[in-house]
């Protein structure tokens, strides 16, 4: 059906993201004209630091009372985790479809990764959870909205509360996304955000905490590196409730730097926009491929609010080397599409069965089935209608000439 010169050729860098907001760029500047990018002490008394302001505006955005800025999402969880208690020899639940650095941020804290399975939508399989809760005895659930999917937090947070287990949310992808009308980022005791340049919010490196309570932020805010000089964080529990804590939280040296913070505040009023694009590209992907044979893309529930920064789907007839074919003919095409079943790790993407540090009989055979023939793309803001179309036609393309080679 499809003419092979009529296909063309993708004119945009998936990996290109937004430029920072000139008013980011000129704050940032200044910072470094004064040489004061530390975050502490870099402002006269009774101004907020950069850093300050972008936990306070952090935790208003999502109706928590406080948020802790660290300098990854992956220092974030593990911060989390010690904060909330887990301690060396813990086990720790996580769905196994996820970024390296989250068994990598369990594994930190000196505690085991207790892998779940996720549905064939990429979501946490509630039920696997369950018998996991039950049997390994976990004390905490790091639950990874991988690549932004939200699962049924209504289940989740019913597993969690019967089991008496510490639910933390990894929201790397999730920054705008919501669970039936309410913030991903707000059912569990503390949730972690990224602003490293791959997502919602571009710092180069950075990661927040955000939490309502009280112990859990004195602990991460001390854990992260205050020294004493926490005074000079907003959004942070009153003096009363840091004096039982000192001397008794060791210093990680976790945190972010003021010209990063400077450069991510202004990005929080871009947000919403940013999201609807994104959502408008997700969207026209979803129709542009959603009856092509051979490919099936996730389903989404009605109750998911999702920010659409990247684009999934399985080519569940495909063995490995056709999937192989499929990802040389969109290159050749200028598509860069990455695939989670290839046999070495590559790049960004991983699986359970590549974390060697993982005991093996916890590997899970429905996730590396559904992982086997994952693909994934990009939507970087700047994709447009125009980029989705050509995508979509490079696509429908190579699945057509792999099945048409393969008979
Ligand atoms: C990027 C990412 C992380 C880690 O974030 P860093 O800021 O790079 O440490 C954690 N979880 C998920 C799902 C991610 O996509």
């Amino acid at each position: 059906m499809d003419d092979t010169d009529t296909v063309p050729h993708f004119d945009l860098d998936l990996t290109q993201p937004d430029p920072i907001p000139a008013s980011g760029i000129a704050r940032a500047v200044e910072l470094m004209e004064s040489g004061r990018l530390f975050r502490y002490g870099e402002t006269a008394p009774g101004t907020l630091g950069d850093a300050a302001q972008l936990e306070q505006r952090f935790a208003q955005m999502l109706g928590r009372k406080y948020a802790i800025a660290v300098n990854s999402c992956g220092a974030a969880l593990f911060l989390a985790l010690r904060s909330s208690g887990v301690r060396a020899g813990d086990q720790v639940l996580v769905n196994g479809y996820t970024l390296a650095p989250v068994p990598g941020a369990i594994d930190h804290a000196g505690a085991t990764p207790v892998l779940v399975e996720v549905t064939e939508n990429c979501t946490i399989d509630t039920t696997d959870l369950e018998r996991r809760a039950s049997e390994s005895g976990a004390k905490a659930l790091l639950l990874s909205h991988m690549r932004g999917h939200v699962s049924n937090m209504d289940e989740v947070v019913r597993v969690c509360n019967r089991y008496g287990i510490t639910l933390i949310e990894d929201c790397a992808h999730t920054l705008g996304a919501s669970w039936d009308g309410r913030a991903s980022g707000t059912f569990g005791t503390a949730a972690c955000f990224s602003l490293q340049t791959f997502k919602h919010i571009n710092a180069g490196e950075g990661g927040i905490i955000v939490t309502d309570d009280d112990e859990l932020a004195v602990r991460a805010i001390l854990n992260s590196g205050s020294y004493m000089l926490y005074g000079q964080h907003a959004a942070r529990p009153s003096e009363e409730a840091f004096e039982p804590l000192r001397g008794k939280v060791p210093n990680y040296s976790l945190r972010l730097s003021a010209t990063a913070a400077a450069v991510a505040l202004p990005q929080l009023d871009l947000l919403e926009e940013r999201g609807k694009r994104m959502n408008a590209s997700y969207q026209l992907l979803e129709t542009l491929l959603k009856d092509v044979e051979g490919l099936r893309i996730m389903q989404r529930d009605p109750r998911e609010g999702y920010i659409g920064s990247s684009f999934q789907f399985c080519l569940p007839e495909m063995e490995a080397a056709d999937i192989g074919n499929f990802l040389a003919t969109c290159l050749e095409h200028g598509l860069g599409i990455k695939w989670f079943g290839q046999e070495r790790m590559e790049g960004f993407t991983s699986r359970p069965s590549q974390w060697e540090y993982v005991d093996e009989r916890m590997l899970l055979s429905q996730t590396e089935a559904l992982l086997s023939t994952l693909c994934d793309m990009r939507i970087p803001p700047a994709m447009t209608e125009h980029h989705c179309h050509q995508a979509a036609h490079i696509i429908t393309h190579a699945i057509q000439s792999v099945r048409s080679a393969t008979g």
